[in-house]
């Protein structure tokens, strides 16, 4: 399959696990990180050591330029662009609403709604039927906090989530003509740095007991319902919320 999958943040946590499932699974892969490029260099060498095809791109999603940077090199380097998963996200610092600072909400709102949007725009120009594009599929992440609220922790987070899923619902419908499927995932508690990197290092401790199946759950366990929306599988799936939380 001579396709390309871009992954943003693909060097660590949800989005390496759906960089190497989507690598099993023939894509060429694009791992999209921000800083960390030891950790996608070591995510690119897995996936050739198993005999796959992937390159490591360093890019700022929130930042409009560097997105279209981003996806110039992908039309300059890779084959044809058809699959695109928008994973890079992050919560900010756990806290009330109203002591979360402006830079926390800009951060935030700036990475994961706009960066989100960017994205999109730069892949639908390229994947769309219409824009002479293979079509192909957007899988965004979400997450259970959408719909939770997130109170106490990072309510603005839940809101910037909330934001992805109605994107994801009118993306698919106007591309649903355009042989362009756009879903989302919404994973629940999962064993990621994540956690740290929003100030409840924790979490993954004393979050699980409280939790239906009383575990957070794998990266490996989203990137399989990632890879099925991706696929020929999930034909008619689109513009759907897929949740995947253990039943949180
Ligand atoms: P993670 O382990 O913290 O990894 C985040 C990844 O995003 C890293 O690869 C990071 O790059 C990249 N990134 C951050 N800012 C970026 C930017 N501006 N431009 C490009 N890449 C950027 O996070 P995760 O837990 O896997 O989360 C992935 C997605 O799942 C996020 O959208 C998150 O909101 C969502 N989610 C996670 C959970 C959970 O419990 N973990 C639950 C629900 C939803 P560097 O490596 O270069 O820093």
């Amino acid at each position: 399959m001579a396709e390309t999958l871009l992954v943003t943040g693909g060097g660590r946590g949800i989005g390496a696990a759906v960089a190497r499932l989507g690598a099993a699974a023939g894509y060429t892969v694009c791992v999209n990180y921000r800083s960390n490029a030891v950790a996608a260099e070591a995510v690119v060498a897995e996936i050739e050591r198993d005999g796959g095809q992937a390159v490591a791109l360093q890019a700022d999603v929130a930042r409009e330029e560097e997105v279209e940077k981003l996806f110039a090199a992908i039309d300059a380097e890779l084959p044809p662009l058809t699959a695109l998963v928008n994973n890079a996200g992050i919560t900010g610092h756990v806290s009330k609403l109203e002591e979360a600072s402006t830079q926390t909400l800009r951060d935030v709102i700036e990475l994961n709604v706009l960066g989100v949007i960017w994205c999109c725009q730069a892949a639908v120009r390229r994947m769309a039927r219409r824009h002479g594009g293979l079509g192909g599929a957007i899988v965004n992440i979400s997450s259970g906090a959408a719909t939770l609220g997130s109170p106490d922790t990072f309510v603005w987070y839940a809101a910037s989530k909330a934001a992805v899923d109605t994107l994801t619902l009118g993306l698919a419908l106007e591309n649903a003509r355009d042989d362009l499927r756009v879903n989302a995932v919404a994973p629940g508690l999962i064993r990621t740095d994540l956690h740290v990197d929003s100030g409840m290092p924790d979490r993954l401790e004393t979050m699980p007991p409280q939790t239906p199946m009383g575990r957070p759950g794998e990266p490996e366990e989203i990137a399989e319902a990632v890879l099925w929306l991706l696929s020929e599988k999930a034909s008619f799936t689109n513009g759907a919320v897929l949740r995947v939380t253990g039943g949180r």
